[in-house]
Parts: structure tokens; sequence; C-alpha cells
């Protein structure tokens, strides 16, 4: 039977087991994307049809945030849990700490799907090197873009349940009753306002757009329009992958 891959593993560090058998072209890909281009559904859908590792910092550091303190967390996750519970943003050394010892996965037989990091050169420098020294290579970076005002509709019009969490979207996705949440009745708030998102993106923007330049300089850099379902977005990436499939090939 194939070895699947071990999400689990991945997001507590590692302890699992990871895929060895030979696969015939492991996939090693990067993400891209601001908040609301449903960069993260798009690496499920990847990492489902290739089998491979969805390797995401952001659940990483979620899963150690949430995880008891009696838990084991390496020295790493908790270095990184407590620059979050300071309210600061976390080192990039610190981001790099929980990429490397999770090496085993980055040269798995299932390849591997990037969600969140690198986000800045810096860490695509440190990604590079830890990359080189492993000899594995990354066969694309995938940019899913956005036109900014459709991501601010998008981000803006999100409501939440306090409760279960579940979210509703005042033009997608809205609720039964105005302002209530479908399944327990609970009153739904209104996440970010537009001002709000347009801060965000413009810092999104700022510390994120030079990765552009430095993946396009390796020839790895690929752009994914954003518009639309997710299964018309995933459709563009197969084609987008097969476009680059058959260019490598010639
Ligand atoms: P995400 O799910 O990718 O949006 O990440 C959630 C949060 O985790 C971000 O807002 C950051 O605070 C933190 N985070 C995730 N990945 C990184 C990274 N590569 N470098 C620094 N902080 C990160």
């Amino acid at each position: 039977m194939k070895e699947k891959p071990d999400r689990l593993g991945w997001l507590k560090g590692g302890e699992c087991n990871v895929v060895t058998e030979h696969r015939p072209r492991p996939c090693r890909f990067v993400l891209l994307g601001a908040p609301g281009v449903g960069k993260g559904t798009q690496a499920q859908l990847l990492a489902e049809l290739f089998d491979s590792y969805h390797l995401s910092t952001g659940d990483i550091l979620r899963a150690a945030k949430i995880s008891p303190i009696d838990c084991r967390r390496s020295p790493v996750m908790a270095e990184a849990v407590s620059f979050m519970d300071a309210g600061q943003l976390v080192p990039d050394e610190v981001v790099l700490g929980l990429i490397a010892e999770r090496e085993k996965y980055s040269h798995s037989g299932a390849g591997f799907l990037l969600d969140g990091f690198p986000r800045t050169v810096a860490q695509a420098v440190m990604l590079e090197n830890l990359l080189g020294k492993l000899h594995v290579q990354l066969d694309a970076v995938l940019s899913y873009e956005l036109p900014l005002e459709k991501i601010v509709a998008r981000l803006s019009g999100r409501r939440t349940c306090p409760i279960c969490k579940t979210v509703f979207h005042d033009q997608t996705r809205p609720p039964k009753q105005p302002g209530l949440c479908d399944d327990c009745g609970a009153e739904l708030f209104h996440s970010e306002d537009d001002r709000a998102v347009r801060e965000r993106m413009q810092a999104y923007e700022t510390r994120t757009a030079p990765l552009a330049d430095f993946y396009r300089s390796r020839d790895l850099f690929i752009t994914i329009s954003a518009e639309g379902t997710s299964e018309e977005i995933f459709e563009r990436t197969l084609e987008a992958l097969n476009g680059r499939a058959e260019a490598v090939a010639m």
C-alpha cells in the first residue's frame, strides 16, 4: 500500500514517520498569495492530488500555541510561542528553525508544498541554503494573485461566529438570519473593516513583493489568477503546472 504523508507529525515537530518510498517525481512547490486569495484551499487540493506534504508555518504556529504546556513542544516551538505571547512577530531565524527541525520532510519521497513560508527575501535565502544542503530543488513557486479591490471585498464581508468559529460572508455565504450564526445562533462579529484590510495588504505587499523578483530571477515564479471559485483556480493551477512541465521538458 502506498505510504501516506502524515501531516499531524509535521505539525507536532516531526516525531512521526516520513514517507520514504520512491515516488516517480516528488513535486516541491512554494505557494505565495495575500490573505483572502484562497491559497490554503489550493494547497490542500494540491497536497491531495500529489499525495504530498502541505507544510504551513501558520498551522505549526497555531498548533504550537494551542498545545497544552505539558505537551511536548520542541525548544524552537516554545521560542516561537514566547514571541507570539508577547505580541511580537516571530523572527526569521526562529521560523527557519521550525522548518529546519522538520528537514526530513523536505527530502521525503512525497514532495511538499510550502504555505506561508518564505514570507520575506531573508527567509527565501535561508530556505535556499537549507534545501541546497539537502540537495533538494524547488520545482516552482506558485503565486496566487487577485486585484486589491477584490481582496478587500472578500475579506471585509466576512462575519465570524465567536462560538463555533464558522465564517460567513455577506455576498458569498450569508447566514440564514442576518447577523446570526446558522449553527449556534450567536451574534456574528465583523472581523475586519475595509481600512484594516487595506493596511494589512499594504504590509503584505511591502514584505512579500520582493519575493516575486527573487524567484523570477531563479526562473521558478508562476502567477495564477485567484479569480473565481476554488475549482476554477485549481484548474488554472494544473494548467500552469502542465505548461511548465512541457517548457522544462523542451
Ligand atoms: P498564516 O496562516 O500563514 O496567515 O500565518 C498566521 C500567522 O503566523 C501570521 O500572521 C504570522 O504571524 C505567523 N507566521 C506564519 N508564517 C510565518 C513566517 N514564515 N514568518 C513569520 N511569521 C509567520
